[in-house]
């Protein structure tokens, strides 16, 4: 399984569009690993996660071939996850050659948010999009795909981290959520489910934040990986990442490095590939 991450910001972006604080100043000026777009991943060439309005030039820069995607699936709605006016220009006259279908996967929230854009969407275009609507704890199979749609703490909002298993390798997509839920913990307990990989929401990165919050800061997930590690779900060979980092934290990406490795933890970056 290839995994690759395509943005790694928070919703703000880093540097953030319209802010000049002293982090984002600094971001500019070093470019490189510390400009970070908003929130996407892709799983090998056909399967992607998140749908922000970024997702153009995560195409350009990653030289994705995006009409290859058969599935989507969207962790929740915000906009930095889910900017359905993007589907507008998957079919029809802006892309005449495309036949197949995307399976869209999302919770009913979603939905509601991808049918509010429909009407402004051609016919040619909506004939392409098959969405399925999805609850906590589903489990369904996306060709050679096993996924597990979990739910996140991310405020009154339905989100889901996504549990996705191809052959051998199994990961988690874990954004945008606080500490997790006890009836996630208490799943991955019962099922004795062991990742080769998991990706961390990190927002606060050393900012103080509640574990009930909508969001995890180093210290949560520090905390959140023992307990993993503790039922089993965590072993020796598991590659842990944070991500989906805010301007208002402590994001630089070089020290960020320095304070995650410290706590077995690696820093992604846009681009950042990983042959799982
Ligand atoms: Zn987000
Ligand atoms: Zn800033
Ligand atoms: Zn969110």
């Amino acid at each position: 399984m290839k995994f690759k991450y395509l943005g790694t910001a928070a919703a703000e972006g880093f540097p953030a569009v319209f802010c000049d604080c002293e982090y984002c100043k600094e971001a500019r000026k070093r470019k490189g690993k510390n400009i970070r777009t908003r929130s996407q991943a892709i799983i090998n060439q056909d399967l992607l996660i998140d749908l922000p309005a970024d997702t153009y030039m995560h195409a350009l820069n990653n030289e994705l071939e995006l009409f290859k995607v058969k599935y989507l699936l969207i962790t929740h709605e915000h906009g930095d996850h889910f900017y359905p006016q993007e589907l507008n220009v998957r079919g029809h006259w802006c892309a005449p050659n495309l036949k197949e279908k995307i399976i869209i996967i999302g919770s009913e929230t979603v939905y509601q948010k991808y049918l509010k854009f429909t009407d402004t969407m051609s016919q040619g275009v909506r004939d392409l999009i098959e969405f399925r609507v999805v609850n906590a704890f589903d489990k369904f199979t996306l060709g050679d795909y096993e996924i597990v749609a979990l739910p996140a703490r991310h405020g009154s909002m339905t989100g889901f981290i996504y549990q996705i298993e191809q052959g051998e390798k199994k990961i988690l997509y874990a954004h945008d959520t606080g500490f997790f839920l006890d009836s996630v913990l208490d799943w991955i307990k019962e099922k004795g489910v062991k990742y080769d990989f998991i990706s961390f929401d990190c927002t606060n990165v050393d900012l103080p934040i509640e574990d009930f919050s909508t969001h995890m800061g180093l210290d949560n997930v520090e905390r959140l990986t023992k307990r993993l590690k503790d039922m089993g779900a965590i072993h020796s060979k598991t590659i842990l990442y944070v991500n989906h980092f805010s301007h208002n934290a402590n994001p630089l990406h070089e020290e960020l490095c320095e304070n995650a490795e410290k706590r077995g933890l690696k820093v992604s970056y846009d681009g950042l590939e990983l042959d799982l």
